[in-house]
């Protein structure tokens, strides 16, 4: 096997999509080919990082709370007066 064949493979061997005798030829490649090694971990650990944060997606309560984070402080640099920005009541003390 060529490391282009091995490439072409590549996205279906981290599916495990592939029939045994094909897996078989790619780990056989893997253990000369440091370059396709290398790629292969790379590319793998890229999408477990990506299904990590899939994972952990932000609660809408925090994310909500970035957003507006993320909002004052666009306001602040576009010299939105402080102001414009409606302000959160305080509850009158009883
Ligand atoms: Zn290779």
């Amino acid at each position: 096997m060529k490391c282009s064949d091995f490439l072409k493979e590549l996205t279906d061997y981290l599916d495990n999509d592939l029939d045994a005798s094909t897996r078989a030829e790619l780990e056989e490649h893997l253990q000369w080919c440091h370059n396709c090694y290398v790629l292969c971990n790379t590319t793998k650990s890229t999408i477990e990082i990506y299904r990590d944060y899939k994972l952990y997606e932000f609660p809408d309560d925090l994310r909500s709370r970035i957003r507006a984070a993320v909002i004052t402080k666009c306001q602040h640099q576009t010299g939105v007066p402080k102001g414009a920005v409606p302000q959160v009541q305080k509850e009158p003390p009883k």
